[in-house]
């Protein structure tokens, strides 16, 4: 049961080590998606209400955490603006208010949280963070060979290795229903039930098929589709069909264009796979991996959309990858917390200072250090407490060593204890952790003498 202190339903608090392996996974696909040249976009977490309204039908519009008129208008009870519940609107929004001032073709990326009001499930988050990439201005299908592969290099940059890539295309979708003399008018209809095969048995999806009214033809689709060599036989029943013929030489051009970089096997023409929404207009692909609940991640051309959602009418094509899902794959787990180098313990409360000090010329030195701030003096409890932060060394000053003019640094995965001159601790500790100490004084000089 949740309590008052747990987040809303479908959101997460993250704490340290969680909120930094998922910045590590930022950064590792800023940095894939940059290497393609996508530039990036940041706008804002909230749009005004009637951008994101009726864009996607009015499937999206039931998604929409709305927010309600402030001050003197909040009795209104009326919504004028909503939390973005993707990144496609907002950048078809930008494309519209800056036109010619944008790059052409403009590549960007964006990776930001998008807000559903969805019900929450494994994998299926109210909060959840997007990292899209999407061409605009280009028909080319180099545009759509560029995006699936940094896709893809984004996915192995992060070490995930178990993922099929599912292609597809809305032609030879549109054909296949052609083949099977589908009237026009059930067609999507048709699709949506098609994309159940993952979920329902093929009898159970036959059923749905002919409750919409389809006879013999139902069963022979899903036979056709559901066959161990369903690619062969639909290539084969798409011949009769033009948009199905024209619809597989242009993913046999993707095809061709991406198996140089693709390992051999990672991506098939998946004629089942129908990606929910209707916007795309060619080819279309999924990322699906073994335990992951839904796809990693997922894309596809979709050349009117933008004119649609308020912008110009250019071709686009874009990808998106959710975090919440990559994360959620065994090996994705955060390393072990390195939250410092250098844990000061204080051992003897009348030399707190020369600690603390010890402390700050680490940290001049570039080294991530603090001293020990509780209460109790005791060294097992510092310890453990330098343990707990992943720190390399932990630095011990009491009488002993001032006597001396040493400290003791020990060495936290050794236990390895060693006395140093006071006066060249911090260049004994960045010599040993590999940094270089420019224009920095040493500690002991400070105030530890
Ligand atoms: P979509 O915009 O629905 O095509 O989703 C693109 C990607 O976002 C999916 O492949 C998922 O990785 C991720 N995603 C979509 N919905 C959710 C959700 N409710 N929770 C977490 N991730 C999601």
């Amino acid at each position: 049961m949740p309590t008052q202190f747990d987040p809303p339903s479908g959101t997460r608090d993250l704490l340290a080590q969680e909120f930094e392996r998922r910045e590590q996974a930022f950064a590792v696909i800023r940095s894939v998606y940059g290497r393609y040249g996508f530039e990036p976009l940041q706008t804002p977490a909230f749009e005004r209400l009637e951008v994101l309204m009726g864009k996607y039908g009015d499937d999206s519009d039931k998604l929409i955490f709305k927010i309600l008129r402030r001050g003197e208008q909040e009795a209104s009870g009326e919504a004028d603006l909503a939390l973005r519940y993707d990144l496609t609107v907002p950048l078809a929004r930008v494309a519209a208010a800056y036109g010619s001032q944008l790059p052409s073709p403009y590549k960007r990326y964006a990776i930001g949280p998008v807000w559903r009001a969805d019900r929450p499930g494994k994998g299926r988050y109210r909060e959840f963070v997007q990292c899209d990439l999407d061409t605009l201005g280009s028909a080319s299908p180099l545009a759509d060979a560029e995006v699936l592969c940094a896709q893809h290099d984004a996915l192995v940059a992060l070490g995930v290795t178990d993922f099929t890539i599912l292609l597809n295309s809305r032609q030879v979708l549109a054909g296949l229903l052609e083949a099977y003399h589908i009237p026009d008018q059930i067609g999507p209809r048709v699709l949506i039930v098609l994309d159940k095969l993952d979920k329902l048995s093929p009898a159970a999806v036959v059923a749905e098929l002919q409750d919409l009214g389809l006879g013999e033809e139902a069963g022979d689709l899903v036979r056709a589709l559901t066959a161990a060599d369903s690619s062969d036989r639909i290539r084969v029943a798409l011949k009769p069909s033009e948009q199905g013929e024209a619809g597989l030489a242009v993913l046999d051009d993707l095809l061709a264009l991406v198996s140089t970089e693709l390992p051999p096997g990672r991506i098939v023409f998946a004629p089942r796979m129908v990606r929910g929404l209707s916007y795309y207009t060619g080819p279309i692909w999924e990322h699906v991996a073994p335990g992951i609940p839904g796809s990693l991640g997922g894309g596809g051309r979709y050349d009117h959309l933008i004119a649609q959602l308020g912008g110009p009418d250019v071709p686009a094509t874009g990808a998106s990858l959710g975090i919440e899902r990559i994360l959620m794959l065994p090996g994705q787990e955060a390393g072990p917390l390195r939250r410092l180098d250098v844990a000061v313990a204080v051992l003897d409360e009348q030399y707190a200072r020369d600690a603390y000090s010890f402390a700050v010329a680490s940290r001049a030195a570039g080294l991530r250090a603090s001293v020990y701030l509780g209460s109790s003096g005791k060294l097992g409890k510092q310890l453990r407490w330098a343990a707990d932060q992943g720190a390399r060394w932990c630095v011990l000053y009491g009488s002993a060593e001032r006597a001396a003019g040493t400290v003791t640094v020990r060495d936290m995965t050794t236990g390895e204890q060693t006395p140093v001159p006071a006066a060249e601790l911090t260049g004994y500790l960045a010599s040993a952790a590999g940094t270089t100490l420019a224009g920095t004084t040493s500690a002991g000089t400070t105030s530890a003498g």
